[in-house]
Parts: C-alpha cells; structure tokens; sequence
C-alpha cells in the first residue's frame, strides 16, 4: 500500500505523521525536540520504521530543523508545508494563522494549499507560544491550563511590555502587588492576539481564518482571536500535525 511520512522538527517539538495514498492519518506522533536534534531525528524516524517494517516510505522534512534529517528524500519550507496540510486537512482556501513554540505566521492558502501570501515572525517571541509558556513556568501553571484560566477571569490587566523578558518582570510585579493570576493571563494572551492581528492585517487576508501550532490547543487563543477579529475560526483536528501532514502530502503528490 502506498504510504508517505511528513516529519516536522520544530524549535519545541518534533512532528511525524503518516498518511495513505487516500491523505488519512495512520501514525502520528509529537515529542519535545532535543538538544541533539540529527539522533533524535534518527531514532524517532528507525520507531516508525519498526512499526512499518519492511515498507519503503518515502519522508519530507520540515520545520526549521529540516536539514538535519537525513533520512528525508526532500526538505520544504513550513510556509508551503502547513499551507498543504491545512487546505486538505480543512479542505478550504482562507487564511492560517499557526504559533509554534519560537515562530508564528500567517498564510493565504488558495486551491491546493498554494502560498498567496505569508508573513513570519520569528525575531521576536512575543508573537510565539513563548510568551505564554514562560510566564505559566514562573507562575507553576500547566500551560494546557493557562488559557482556561484567562477565559474564567471577567478583569483583564494590561501588559504593557512587547517583549517577553520584559512581560515576565512586569509580571512577577504585578503578582506581587496582589493582581489577580487569572487578569494578568488574559492580558498576556491579549498581548500576543494583538501581535498576530497585526500579521493578519499585513497579509491579502481572505476568509475564513483556521489555526494550527501548539498554541492552537489553547481554547483562550481561538476565542480570543475571534472576539478580535469578529470572524470565526476554524480548526483542524491536530492542529500541532499541520506543517508534518503537509509535508506527508507533499510527498504523496510528488511521487518522491
Ligand atoms: P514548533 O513547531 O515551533 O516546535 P509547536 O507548533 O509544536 O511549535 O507548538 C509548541 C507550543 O505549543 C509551545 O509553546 C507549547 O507551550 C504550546 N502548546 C502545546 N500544547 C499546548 C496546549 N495543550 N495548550 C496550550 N499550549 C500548548
């Protein structure tokens, strides 16, 4: 049966999916990248090798990590990656806003998860995952759980800091004048929504907006996104699989 493998190393973690020749999903795995990417790499890819025995499946890499995997035919951006995966995965045209751990972007995809139009940021993290995930470190809050916590909370504090190691100390003195934990949260994921709306002001924006990364999962960014842009969102179902799904697709389509 003809299958392919999209794999995408990322700053935060590493992605591998594995499709059919109908695009349906028949492995996934996601795992925290580590220092030494080319082993990791290599002994991730040898699990789903044993899971496949005996079956040549050709693999793209993605993410910016993608050089380093040695065992992949071909690497390709992420931008034309999550374009791929989220048109098949959605199977709409529109706009994809993915945040990932250290990078975040926004993409307009036509027919066939072509590029119309992208913008990245990958300078400043307080566009990315980052920016929430250092605060709930310093706070000991599960980061799975911070957005469920700014969404209970009616009070919102301004963040004034751009920058995360600014927001961090600015939070820390927040907490210890007494604001609340759950006012300061929304107004972090306020800080970042305002960012990504930025981005998607600077794109040729057509609807409908979908998301995907790691952050998608958390409930207080979709909605909040929403609330600001006044245009619901639409999610697939492994929104962190995206950029590897695409990949996998990629690979399918080009009969590598
Ligand atoms: P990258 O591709 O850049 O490595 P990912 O798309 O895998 O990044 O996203 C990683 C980010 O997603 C991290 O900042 C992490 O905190 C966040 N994340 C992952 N799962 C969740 C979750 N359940 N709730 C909130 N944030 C999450």
């Amino acid at each position: 049966m003809v299958k392919a493998m999209g794999i995408d190393v990322g700053s935060t973690t590493v992605k591998v999916v594995v499709i059919d020749k109908n695009k349906k999903i028949l492995f996934k795995h996601i795992e925290n990248t580590k220092p030494r990417i080319k082993e990791q790499v290599k002994e991730v890819i040898g699990k789903v090798k044993e899971r496949f025995k005996g079956e040549d499946i050709p693999i793209i890499s993605t993410g910016y990590g993608r050089k380093l995997v040695e065992e992949a035919k071909k690497s390709m951006t992420e931008i034309t990656c999550h374009a791929k995966g989220i048109y098949y995965a959605l199977n709409t045209t529109g706009t994809l806003i993915d945040i990932g751990g250290q990078d975040s972007k926004v993409i307009v995809v036509e027919k066939y998860g072509r590029v119309l139009d992208f913008t990245m940021n990958d300078k400043c993290s307080a566009g990315t995952g980052r920016f929430l995930e250092n605060t709930a470190a310093r706070m000991d809050i599960p980061v799975e759980k911070i957005g469920e916590i700014a969404l209970k909370s009616e009070k919102e504090v301004k963040i004034s800091s751009t920058c995360t190691v600014f927001a961090e100390s600015e939070i820390i003195s927040l907490l210890a004048y007494g604001e609340e934990i759950g006012s300061i949260l929304k107004g972090l994921h306020r800080g970042l929504i305002t960012r990504i709306v930025g981005m998607i002001n600077s794109v040729a924006f057509t609807p409908p907006l979908m998301l995907s990364g790691g952050v998608a999962k958390n409930r207080a960014i979709k909605e909040m996104l929403e609330e600001e842009t006044g245009y619901s969102i639409k999610m697939p179902e492994h929104p962190q699989l995206i950029g590897a799904y695409g990949a996998a697709i990629i690979s399918l389509e080009q009969n590598i």
